[in-house]
């Protein structure tokens, strides 16, 4: 990216909070306390700046619970963020309305993790298809089943399925639907929220292509989630690794997988298996990761890190750059 090139999304200091009203156990102990209830916050997304150009795909990878999902929802619109900017085509989202808000709203789409609870099961594929045009008013009913069966054959499949129910399909032609819903408004960008997650693994390669294939044909941006580091290596342009909230590292695919700085990181693609015994479960390192209830003090890595110093626990690392277009969080590399 041109330094006089506009990002597709761009974040400026992000943070997104999570407020969680006392139950009912901590209003007793509230009232026998003499106290009022103490609520409690989660703060999923804590300060993140990122900048994702037009065509390209930012991989986001963390474990469960680092905030990544958040995230994605505070880039699609589905969270507001707490604090900080959310730029689309470098305007504040924050401050958009009428068409401008509209071309955001239908500019960015979703990719689900889960097709089958992400579709309506009781409509057929071709209304799920052509709702957000009729919602949207962006084609003539006489050009909605013509636009359908584009979609199907888009995504691979034969306009048959039109008629079908999510029901009647497989977990694959599923994440093949929901990507084909996202496309029917014509997005610039996609969040893909752990797309291939569900899926077997023969099926996670074919839809990886898709994705690659779209990307090509229609010059889409993608901000693609995963817990796995070699499902985002296939696709991917550049990494962030996401800890308790917090991007630790982030650079262009090839450095994160030749040159990574930060012992998560490290950790991480100790783990990513060998083709072939592909694991199921994801276990990236020993320990589990903090609860966002109660982070801990300085470096939040800090309680799992094989170089932990006494630094560590005291001092938040600064995310610096490290090289170009290469940034990282970590006290070693003082
Ligand atoms: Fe480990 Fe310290 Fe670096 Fe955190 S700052 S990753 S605890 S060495």
């Amino acid at each position: 990216m041109t330094a006089m090139t506009t990002p597709v999304i761009e974040l400026r200091d992000v943070h997104k909070r999570f407020v969680s009203a006392p139950d009912l156990l901590q209003k007793i102990v509230g009232a026998v306390a003499r106290q009022p209830a103490q609520t409690r916050t989660v703060h999923a997304v804590n300060g993140v700046n990122l900048q994702i150009a037009k065509g390209e795909v930012l991989g986001l990878v963390g474990e469960s619970g680092c905030g990544k999902s958040t995230l994605g929802r505070v880039v699609a619109g589905l969270h507001p963020a707490t604090e900080g900017q959310l730029l689309y085509q470098g305007q504040d989202v924050s401050q958009l309305g009428g068409q401008d808000k509209l071309a955001y709203t239908l500019g960015v789409q979703m990719v689900f993790q889960d097709p089958q609870a992400s579709l309506n099961p009781r409509q057929k594929l071709h209304q799920i298809l052509g709702e957000a045009l009729h919602v949207h008013k962006l084609a003539p009913a006489t050009e909605v089943p013509g636009k359908v069966d584009a979609a199907l054959a888009e995504v691979g499949l034969a306009s048959e399925y039109r008629t079908r129910l999510p029901h009647q399909i497989s977990g694959g032609q599923r994440q093949r639907i929901g990507i084909a819903r996202a496309l029917m408004v014509t997005p610039e960008f996609l969040v893909c929220d752990e797309p291939v997650a569900a899926l077997d693994v023969s099926i996670q390669a074919q839809v990886i292509n898709l994705f690659m294939d779209l990307r090509a044909q229609r010059g889409l941006t993608y901000l693609f989630i995963s817990h796995d580091l070699g499902v985002v290596r296939h696709i991917s342009d550049k990494v962030a690794i996401m800890y308790l909230g917090k991007i630790v590292e982030m650079a262009p695919t090839a450095e994160i997988f030749g040159q990574a700085q930060h012992p998560y990181t490290q950790a991480l693609l100790a783990e990513v298996p060998d083709v072939g015994r592909r694991k199921r479960v994801f276990t990236p390192i020993k320990g589990e990761i903090s609860s966002p209830l109660n982070p801990p003090s300085g470096c939040t890595f800090h309680p799992r890190c094989p170089h932990a110093m006494e630094r560590c626990k005291q001092e938040v690392p600064r995310l610096r750059e490290t090289a170009a277009g290469h940034v990282t969080a970590c006290h070693l590399l003082d």
